[in-house]
Formats: C-alpha cells, structure tokens, sequence
C-alpha cells in the first residue's frame, strides 16, 4: 500500500482554476512519479460544478484540515485564502498566478509564480514541456479554468500565453466555440435572482491585509448587468453589515459585466475618502450614493488590489 501524504490544493472558496489546477498537478506529478492526491479547500461553486458535471469529472474530496499534512498550494500564497491548518502543515511547492502575499516558511521550497491569466495556463505548458498526454477531460477542465479565471480572455490578466494555451487545450477538448462555452459557465455560476445579497458578496471574496487594514474585495460577474443594478442598495445595506461583523476597515465590490467588460463599484468604508483616493487613477462615473461605474475595469488581482496596496501601505 502506497501512503499519500502530500496533497495539492486550491484556495478556500475554490474557484474553477484552483479545483482543475489541483487535479491537473495531481495528474502530472502522478506521470512523472510523485504520489500526490488532489484536494479542495471548500465547497464547490455554481460554475465548477456545471463545468464538473458537464465533463463527467469526478471533482476532489474536501480537506478539512491541513494539520500534519504536506501540501502543494496551487492558485494561491495569502495566508488568509490557505486550508484551515496549514499553520501545523508542511508546504512544500506553490504554483501560482498572484501577488506574493506574505507566507514566511520553516524551509526553502519550490515557488513558480507565473503573471498569466490561470495557473491551469502554467500547468498545461508543464505537460506539454515534459511531454505527458492531457486527456480529454483534463482538456476540458484546464480550458473552463482558463475561460473562468480570463472571463473568456477579456480580462486584463490574459495573456497570449493563456490564448494559445485555451485554443490547443480546445483542440484536445474536440471543443470549437469557446465564446459559447464561457458564457454557459458565467451563466450557471451568477444565477444572481436565486442569491441573497449576502450570498452576493461573498461568493467570490477575497480578503487582504495592507499593513494593519483589513480590506474585504467580493466580485460578482455578469452577462447581464440590468439583473444586479435594481439590488444595488440591498447589497450596500448588507456590505455595511458584514464589514462591521468582520472588521473591515473597507469592503468592496465589483459587479463585473463580461460582456460590456466594465464593473459597478460599491464601497462601504470607515472614512469615504479612502475609496475615492485610492482608487483616483480609475476612470469612473458615478452612478449613485457609493455606486460607480468603471469602464474597462474587470480584474480585482490587477486593477483594484494594487492600487489599493499602494496607499494603505504608503
Ligand atoms: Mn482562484
Ligand atoms: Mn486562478
């Protein structure tokens, strides 16, 4: 009997690209003959599980504790987005396409941090660098990771890298509209009349640290934005409470409209002049009490972060 004790994971509130990418690095680390067993770090999504159920792909069993485990982080390094206990875990690699986010280790480990659109983008390079076959499911996989992670190759995140890999992994998948895959997927991942504003929020949310504030950022995308503009103040009302619940010194939230490829900003913050100033260099045209639409403005990791890093941390 083989003992597994080294296990790849995605990110807590997993997306798309952080279940593929932990199945397809399980899967290359298996050919190459590492034994390695994919995991994930929570529920599935909406939209992981419409691309699971739609490829027949069996999704990864939950870790509900990393404590004595050795781990493999795959698209992710905050601390705060790492599987409960990996305090008491060893970490032993990180493939990722994020910031650097403040992990200190005990030992020298593998890190690759490539700035393309998913880390299934860098996975499905390492296979094909080392020659190992992607079959047609994982082809199918990395490419809906690759569409959700580049919101169908609109984000400012995607690279060509992404682009070519989508097309060959698209060649493997026996799958020619990738417009109409991707949209099928933001479809079944929004179903935004069916959600609590809550639900809302923090589907896809993110918390960072600059130096001592804490910044909660939700993002929700959308093929139609005319569905969300009418919650726009039941969704203020509850950022107000959860960013009182948790701490936050400011909360915000893009709600994405893919296909305009802009985003409606919310905010809820101790002191209102901190959104408009640290968000100064983003063209928007205010569109109510703490609404603003950003044309152009689709990625949370290049465009909303970063600028807010840079003045809470000045
Ligand atoms: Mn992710
Ligand atoms: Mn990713």
């Amino acid at each position: 009997m083989i003992v597994v004790v080294l296990y790849v994971v995605g990110h807590k509130k997993p997306d798309t690209d952080s279940i593929v990418a932990a199945i397809a690095y399980a899967e290359l680390k298996r050919a190459l003959g590492v034994e390695v067993e994919p995991r994930r770090a929570g529920e599935l999504n909406l939209e992981t599980k419409y691309v699971m159920e739609k490829f027949n792909a069996k999704p990864p069993e939950l870790m509900e504790s990393a404590e004595g485990k050795e781990l493999i982080l795959v698209d992710h390094n905050e601390p705060s987005q790492i599987v409960n206990g990996y305090e008491k875990a060893k970490i032993r690699e990180i493939v990722d396409h994020h910031r650097l986010g403040g992990l200190i280790t005990s030992e020298p480990i593998f890190v690759y941090i490539e700035p393309v659109g998913s880390t299934s983008t860098i996975i499905a390079n390492w296979f094909k660098e080392k020659s190992i076959e992607i079959d047609k499911t994982l082809a199918s996989l990395m490419l809906s990771a690759i569409l959700s992670d580049t919101v169908i190759f609109r984000s400012p995140t995607c690279t060509e890298k992404d682009k070519r890999t989508a097309k060959e992994l698209a060649v493997i998948a026996g799958i020619e509209n990738l417009e109409e895959l991707g949209i099928e997927m933001f479809k079944a991942k929004s179903r935004l009349a069916e959600k609590s504003a809550r639900d809302i929020i923090l589907t896809d949310f993110k918390e960072y640290t600059f130096k001592t504030m804490k910044v909660g950022i939700g993002q929700v995308e959308t093929v139609d934005l005319s569905e969300l503009e009418p919650r726009v103040g039941e969704i203020l009302r509850e950022m107000d409470a959860i960013r009182g619940e948790r701490g936050y010194g400011m909360l915000v939230m893009m709600l994405t409209d893919i296909l305009r490829r802009g985003s409606l900003l919310l905010y809820s913050a101790d002191r209102r002049e901190w959104f408009l100033d640290a968000l100064s260099g983003i063209r928007m045209e205010r569109r109510g009490d703490r609404v603003f639409y950003a044309p152009g403005i689709m990625s949370r990791k290049k465009q909303i972060v970063p600028p807010l890093s840079e003045y809470f941390e000045k």
